[in-house]
């Protein structure tokens, strides 16, 4: 068994076939880890563009790839199909900072290949997702790989960080310094139709009542003063992403505005709601949010928001 890490640099190209942008695939890096998290390969490619004519300028900045990198690259087919064997046929699982590298590689592999899976994904786990976990960190932000790298103060300047091989390397550091076997299980993804269903799935706001993935039993209003549950006093409407009614407190006479979100991701909805007191007794109009929660079946990996 091994790990991949795998860290991708992209180019954003206009894409004539789509009529509109994608991000095109410009370099591949990646480290090969044992059991004992032990590097065993790695592996690094220019990719040569075939879609977006030039490089932005952001890109160019950012990764100090060149035009002349790329000219040396090979094209894309050829460079993961040389992935792929580096890769291997054995059990693996790859990972990635953050699912943003497997959609734009199966949006490559759709475009220039007219394939829509990933040949030499097995099993997949979320770094990201991963590493909010075992930090127990909270999941409506999501970090960045140099912050993560600071957080377990790993020298970030011995990396060439936002090269592929550099940030795969930077992965692969923070992957072992935050190892945890059970965790790994819980997250990792068979790369089946589901999981492929699962990240076509964009995720959008409900904005009808009768819709059934509304989760009617958080519609309601408790005082914050009284600590009841206050009346509903108007009727639910949808207005800017949100449902809004208002709620009166039978016993101190405070009045609500309630305004609800519902979300709905591939396997979970979820739910951010806020009280907006009008008539408040000894404090004045307040706005409170309350923290975001999720309604629903717990998810296998965390949505992207
Ligand atoms: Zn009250």
């Amino acid at each position: 068994m091994h790990y991949i890490i795998m860290d991708l640099e992209w180019n954003y190209a206009y894409a004539h076939k789509l009529k509109g942008f994608i991000n095109e695939i410009i370099e591949i890096g990646a480290v090969k880890l044992n059991e004992e998290l032990e590097i065993v390969d790695t592996f690094s490619s220019f990719i040569k563009v075939q879609i977006g004519k030039k490089l932005k300028g952001k890109v160019k900045r950012i990764t100090n790839i060149t035009a002349q990198d790329l000219e040396s690259g090979k094209p894309f087919t050829q460079a993961l199909a040389e992935f792929r064997h580096w890769v291997g046929e054995g059990d693996c699982l790859t990972l990635t900072w953050g699912d943003g590298d497997i959609r734009v590689l199966i949006d490559n592999y759709k475009y220039l290949n007219g394939i829509s899976f990933i040949p030499f994904l097995k099993k997949y786990a979320d770094l990201q997702a991963f590493f909010h976990k075992a930090h127990k960190l909270p999941t409506t932000t999501q970090i960045g790989l140099s912050t993560a790298a600071e957080k377990l103060e790993i020298d970030v300047s011995a990396f060439d960080i936002h090269r592929a091989l550099g940030d795969s390397l930077l992965s692969a550091e923070i992957f072992s310094k935050s190892f945890d076997a059970e965790l790994l299980e819980e997250l990792t993804l068979d790369c089946d139709q589901k999981f492929y269903d699962r990240l076509s799935f964009k995720a959008y706001i409900i904005s009808r009542l009768d819709d059934p993935d509304i989760k009617s039993e958080a519609m309601y209003c408790v005082c914050k003063i009284c600590k009841i549950r206050a009346e509903q006093v108007d009727e639910w409407a949808y207005k800017n992403k949100y449902f809004h009614s208002e709620f009166h407190c039978k016993e101190c006479g405070t009045d609500y505005e309630v305004r609800i979100r519902f979300k709905k991701h591939f396997d979970k909805v979820t739910v951010h709601k806020r009280y907006r007191t009008k008539v408040a007794p000894d404090e004045s109009a307040q706005d409170d949010a309350l923290a975001s929660r999720e309604v629903g079946e717990a998810p296998e990996a965390p949505a992207n928001i």
